[in-house]
């Protein structure tokens, strides 16, 4: 059977990691199944949704390589939620309330402090036509509850948590309606992932109760339910990730220098059984995606686990891959010879500057100006200049190890470390090199 999964973000806010990752997660157990991933914008809160917050949804998946196959708004489904809507009611499935925000704090409260669960008591169920008649005539709109069948516990198995049963009895039965006749997620979500064939429902354990009235939906509609699976939540080092979300969208992770695929190893991986490595090569990270790796305690993360694995990710990416951030000029051979020194594409900027020029000359103790002398005799040109001059050197002066080296890289660098000096060499060039060598030699 094809597989067919969907990313459903509400546009009111920008994409954090906690998204990013169920986005890829969706997406990866689509493509490894070469099944379909879809995007639905889930738009129906018409006040709090704004439409350069799908843009920025679309750019973040587009810069994380998470390609989708279709498209569905909400906001353009109504009509299609109206009849399942007019369905329901007919088969007496949907019904109206009318209590107030206050009246049903009260009821809650009432409840906890009597020690029971704060289940919704049905009474807008007893009423009478007259009673509904009544209200409505005073001006009161009712909002509409989903009447969850009692009969028979509600089960399933959880890609990832097993089997899970329900009582229905000890779950209120969901609004799935405002008064302003604006819809809550629920029902829309499952009437969509209906007509879009969705196969496999994929979420943060946040669901796992909706879950439970989800399917009662699917199955009150006369559809087969998806496999459904929860993922345990993303916690940042502190705890809750929520505080820290500004930074942690995809664009503020862009801007930081980090690379998708850093971001697309660790969120792959973070919270399953296997481990977290620099895996640059998409299709290998969708190889080994499996539900049954994912663990039940929340998942930790951390901005210094993705920086250090964006450096290690950085290591291996090719030129094509980032020629475009490059400076001017900079080539192949030069993002391979520095590419080992950088934890962000920007700081390529600062050592192509080393290679090009000018650097501040170092001032360097006598008796090395005198061995960087030396240096300026014995320097000839050929296709290895650095280990030619280091081995001539070394036989002209008994000097090794540091001493040999590092009056050197400081001549031609003016730094005390970097990238290796034997595929920095050609880079800066015979004229140049001789030319920084003499300074360091005369300063
Ligand atoms: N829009 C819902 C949310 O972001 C979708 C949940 C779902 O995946 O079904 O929570």
């Amino acid at each position: 059977m094809s597989v067919t999964t969907r990313f459903a973000p509400a546009p009111t806010g920008l994409l954090h990691v906690g998204n990013i990752r169920t986005a890829l997660h969706n997406w990866m157990l689509a493509r490894q199944a070469g099944g379909r991933f879809l995007l639905r914008i889930d738009d129906t809160d018409a006040a709090r949704s704004e439409e350069r917050f799908v843009a920025a949804l679309r750019e973040d998946l587009a810069w994380l390589g998470l390609d989708w196959d279709g498209e569905e708004r909400q906001s353009a489904r109504l009509a299609l939620y109206d009849a399942a809507f007019d369905r329901l009611r007919a088969a007496g499935r949907v019904y109206p309330c009318y209590e107030t925000a206050q009246e049903l704090d009260l009821r809650r409260k009432v409840l906890l402090g009597r020690g029971l669960p704060p289940i919704y008591d049905r009474a807008a169920l007893a009423l009478s036509d007259a009673e509904r008649a009544a209200k409505e005539a005073e001006g009161m709109a009712p909002h509409w509850r989903f009447l969850l069948d009692r009969a028979a516990p509600i089960a399933w198995t959880d890609g990832i948590r097993g089997a899970q049963q329900f009582d229905p009895a000890q779950l209120s039965d969901p609004v799935i309606r405002r008064a302003d006749g604006s819809w809550l997620y629920m029902l829309p979500s499952a009437l969509d992932d209906i007509a879009m064939g969705v196969t496999d429902v994929l979420r943060g354990e946040d669901h796992v109760s909706n879950t439970a009235t989800q399917l009662q939906m699917f199955t009150a509609l006369g559809a087969e339910p998806p496999r459904f699976a929860h993922e345990a939540l993303l916690v940042g080092k502190e705890g809750k990730l929520s505080k820290r979300l500004g930074s942690l969208s995809g664009a503020a992770l862009r801007e930081a220098g980090i690379e998708p695929e850093a971001v697309a190893a660790l969120l792959a991986r973070l919270g399953t059984a296997l481990p977290v490595e620099p895996i640059a090569a998409r299709e290998a990270l969708v190889a080994t995606f499996d539900l049954a790796s994912f663990g039940r305690a929340p998942a930790h993360f951390d901005e210094d686990e993705l920086a250090r694995l964006n450096a290690a990710i950085l290591h291996q990416l090719d030129f094509e891959r980032v020629a475009d951030r490059l400076p001017e000029g900079m080539g192949r051979a030069a993002w391979e010879a520095i590419r080992p020194n950088l934890a962000k594409v920007s700081e390529a900027a600062d050592w192509w500057q080393v290679v090009t020029g000018p650097i501040e000359a170092p001032v360097l103790a006598d008796e090395d100006r005198a061995y960087v002398a030396e240096a300026v005799r014995l320097l000839a040109w050929g296709p290895d200049p650095w280990h030619g001059l280091t081995e001539a050197l070394k036989a002209a002066t008994g000097r090794k190890g540091k001493a040999l080296f590092r009056p050197l890289r400081l001549a031609l660098t003016g730094r005390e470390s970097g990238p290796d000096m034997a595929a920095l060499l050609p880079l800066i060039g015979e004229a140049e090199a001789r030319a920084r060598l003499e300074r360091a030699a005369t300063t």
